[in-house]
């Protein structure tokens, strides 16, 4: 069965259009990119299948739950319970610690305070990025914001990661270190893994690449083929 399903969702900013009824099925531990020219609905679709974002109208699925159809509180609660995010902009509380900041989603889980301020500094450990624990959002650069963004979706061991952008802000080298690392931790627990990106070599990492354009599904271009010199 489908982890995660969108049927004809449309969402509207405004009189903008951002997602015009595009369908969607994502099977558990799929690594699936996300792809296609700026402003076409990428993000919009990662925030609906997040349950972040309603869509105006159309269904969104997780499992059995019409994730549509819930109120934000239990919406919000089913997020921390089962999705990782990592948005374009880290989104780190900025009082906390890049510690804190991964240890507080653990809390939420039921983690007493040392164990889980353990676990964070852990796994930024994993991702490069030890050196940040103590230092908050405001003092980080925008790579180690996200690498403490990537560590923080991991922690939990959430079934379903949505990223947005998750290298967008890193160099080639360090994002690909960054990537690798995301992909490692989810091949390895068979995590469903959603990823919004412009990065061609990002996508050749995927299972699947959908391309969205004009708030839609493009379908895959067809293979170029030699024409037939017979
Ligand atoms: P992308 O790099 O995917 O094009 P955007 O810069 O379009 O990302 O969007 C980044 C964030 O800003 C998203 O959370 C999106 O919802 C929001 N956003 C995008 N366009 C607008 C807009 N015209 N007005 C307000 N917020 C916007
Ligand atoms: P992408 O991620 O592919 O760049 P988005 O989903 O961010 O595309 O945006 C799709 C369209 O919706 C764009 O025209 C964008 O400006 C608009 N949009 C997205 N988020 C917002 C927002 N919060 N407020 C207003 N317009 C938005």
């Amino acid at each position: 069965a489908p982890l995660l399903q969108a049927r004809d969702i449309a969402k509207s900013f405004g009189r903008t259009p951002a997602l015009r009824g595009l369908s969607l099925t994502i099977d558990a531990g799929e690594v699936v990119a996300v792809t296609g020219p700026s402003g076409s609905g990428k993000s919009t679709l990662l925030h609906c299948l997040a349950g972040i974002t309603r869509p105006d109208a159309g269904e969104v699925r997780f499992g059995d739950t019409r994730l549509d159809r819930l109120d934000e509180e239990t919406r919000t609660r089913l997020r921390r319970d089962n999705f990782g995010v990592v948005l374009q902009f880290g989104h780190l509380v900025p009082e906390l610690t890049a510690a804190e900041n991964i240890a507080l989603p653990l809390m939420f889980a039921g983690a007493e305070r040392r164990a889980a301020h353990a676990a964070a500094v852990e796994w930024l450990g994993r991702v490069g990025a030890v050196e940040c624990a103590h230092l908050r959002p405001g003092d980080l650069s925008g790579g180690q914001a996200q690498r403490v963004a990537v560590a923080r979706a991991l922690a939990t061991e959430p079934s379903v990661i949505f990223a947005d952008e998750p290298t967008g802000a890193l160099d080639t080298i360090a994002g690909e270190q960054v990537l690798a690392r995301l992909l490692d931790a989810v091949r390895s627990r068979g995590t469903t893994l959603v990823l919004v990106t412009h990065d061609n070599q990002v996508a050749a990492y995927a299972d699947r690449e959908v391309i969205v354009r004009d708030g839609r599904l493009a379908e895959p271009a067809e293979p170029y083929r030699e024409p037939d010199a017979t």
